[in-house]
């Protein structure tokens, strides 16, 4: 379960599609107490892994089916929407957003 690190809310499976997987990554709110939270380490290596083996699919699994384009194009999209609807929800976790601030001394 995804959790907000500040309040501890846990995201629902809407707000995770719509407030995160749908949306540029580099602003990420918490719903519950508007505190700027960004994904934990792991679930950005998690999220890379997942991008390659997309493309790998896409660029060299699927012309290798040989399937007609139509076929081709929509498999494409549905694994697309796999990625977005399934994969990141279930695997996002968040921590505190890091502003880069260094303590003095
Ligand atoms: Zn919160």
């Amino acid at each position: 379960m995804a959790k907000c690190p500040i309040c501890g809310h846990a995201w629902t499976y809407r707000q995770k599609v719509l407030g995160y997987a749908l949306k540029p990554r580099t602003r990420t709110k918490c719903p519950a107490c508007r505190a700027y939270i960004e994904p934990s380490t792991a679930s950005i290596i998690f999220d890379y892994m997942a991008i390659i083996a997309l493309a790998a699919l896409v660029f060299a699994g699927i012309p290798l089916m040989h399937l007609p384009v139509t076929t081709s194009v929509m498999l494409t999209g549905a694994l697309i929407l796999i990625y977005i609807l399934v994969i990141i929800p279930l695997t996002v976790r968040f921590k505190q957003y890091d502003y880069n601030i260094k303590t003095p001394g």
